[in-house]
């Protein structure tokens, strides 16, 4: 069986699986091909493939001779007509959102698998592409606002007088807020997090950041550890809590996300407006249309002295490590699948069926066939 590690698209630095990971494939009884230059920009070159144990390929070859076709970034439906029929397309195809993929590969009778759909529980946690990128951005937005701000991170008591450490605050506490409060912390910031879980308290407590408090929340247990939408009259309290913090920071770090859903606008123009200039807002949520009212996805626009950062795929920002940790997590999920060198399906296994979009066209995961229903 031929398993194909594809090149992404320009502008993505990662790559799916590094040279280390290919050699783990080779154990399992498999063919590994790796389309030329597909690992450069994470810095790992064809000869380290090789030496691996990879055969280096072109891009035809490798679509319509693999098996089993392993990236990150989906690709355009001509080029998924020129994979075999029965091969098995893994990415993070954001299928979800994506209708015009999603419908091609059910109508063109495809097998793939959609990564951001692997089920959060604590078994499918080592398969979490989510949790890894996030965990990069997380860590990345803090050195991105560290490198923007006029001023230290750390307090300081030297010769020519001391400097008051910088205050940060990060709105949402999930993976990446968390990642980001760590990060902040180590640099000796004064870090202060919100975020409606009140799960979330104990963790930001615990990393020695300050929680703020905005009272009546709405959860939902059933919604599997994430965030759900709040009230009207909740987010106006929320942003008026947020105005009067912001006032007093000089690092904002938006995380807060609500799957499926509009990010919820936490920063508002006011607020921005109220910010010590030089202060630095870096968006995370910017792509699915910000948590800061001013945020332009991947650009920096400055309003009165603040700089906002509307970052995109700031996980492609540290390649070489988010590209390990990415090819660990499809490591842990492809041990599922392949036994003795074959491909072995088993959709009675929750992760396996919650993650495959379809299979020889047949819609699987349980969220998309709703959303074929809806
Ligand atoms: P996410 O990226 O969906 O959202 C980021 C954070 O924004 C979340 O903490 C959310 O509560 C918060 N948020 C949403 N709306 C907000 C608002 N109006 N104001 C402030 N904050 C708001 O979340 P995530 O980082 O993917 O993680 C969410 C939860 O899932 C966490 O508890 C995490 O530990 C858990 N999780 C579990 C697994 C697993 O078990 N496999 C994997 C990953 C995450």
């Amino acid at each position: 069986m031929i398993i194909g590690i594809l090149k992404e698209p320009q502008g993505e630095a990662r790559v799916s699986m590094l040279p280390e990971a290919v050699k783990t494939l080779l154990s399992w009884n498999t063919e590994v091909w790796v389309e030329s230059t597909a690992g450069d920009s994470a810095y790992a070159s064809d000869s380290t493939y090789e030496s691996a144990g990879a055969k280096i390929k072109n891009r035809q070859d490798l679509l319509s001779q693999s098996d089993i076709l392993i990236g990150i970034q989906a690709i355009p439906t001509d080029e998924i007509g020129t994979m075999k029929a029965e091969a098995v397309w893994f990415g993070q195809l954001n299928a979800l959102y994506s209708p015009e993929l999603t419908k091609y590969l059910i109508e063109h009778k495809r097998t793939a698998f959609s990564m951001e759909l692997v089920p959060r529980t604590t078994r499918a946690q080592s398969m979490d592409v989510l949790s890894s990128m996030a965990t990069v951005s997380g860590y990345k937005a803090v050195l991105m606002a560290a490198g923007l701000l006029p001023r230290f991170f750390p307090m300081f008591m030297t010769a020519a007088g001391s400097i008051t450490p910088a205050r940060v605050l990060i709105l949402g506490a999930g993976v990446a807020g968390l990642q980001a409060i760590a990060s902040a912390r180590r640099l000796g910031a004064s870090v202060f997090a919100f975020d409606v879980r009140q799960a979330a308290k104990e963790e930001v407590l615990s990393l020695g950041a300050k929680f703020v408090d905005v009272e009546g929340a709405k959860e939902d247990k059933g919604a599997g550890g994430y965030a759900v939408e709040q009230s009207e009259d909740f987010l106006q309290r929320q942003k008026d809590t947020i105005h009067e913090h912001a006032m007093k920071a000089d690092v904002i770090i938006t995380t807060a996300q609500i799957p499926g859903r509009k990010a919820p606008l936490l920063v508002e123009e006011r607020t921005v407006k109220s910010m010590k200039p030089g202060s630095v807002i870096i968006d995370l949520a910017a792509s699915s249309g910000g948590n800061c009212a001013l945020s332009q996805p991947d650009q920096t626009v400055e309003v009165n002295g603040v700089r906002i950062v509307g970052v995109g795929n700031l996980a492609a920002e540290m390649p070489q490590d988010a590209s390990k940790m990415y090819g660990k997590n499809y490591l842990n999920f492809l041990k599922l699948i392949i036994k003795d060198g074959a491909l072995d399906l088993n959709f009675d296994d929750d992760i396996v069926k919650g993650t495959c979009v379809c299979h020889a066209g047949e819609p699987i995961s349980e969220r998309i066939i709703q959303m074929q229903n809806a």
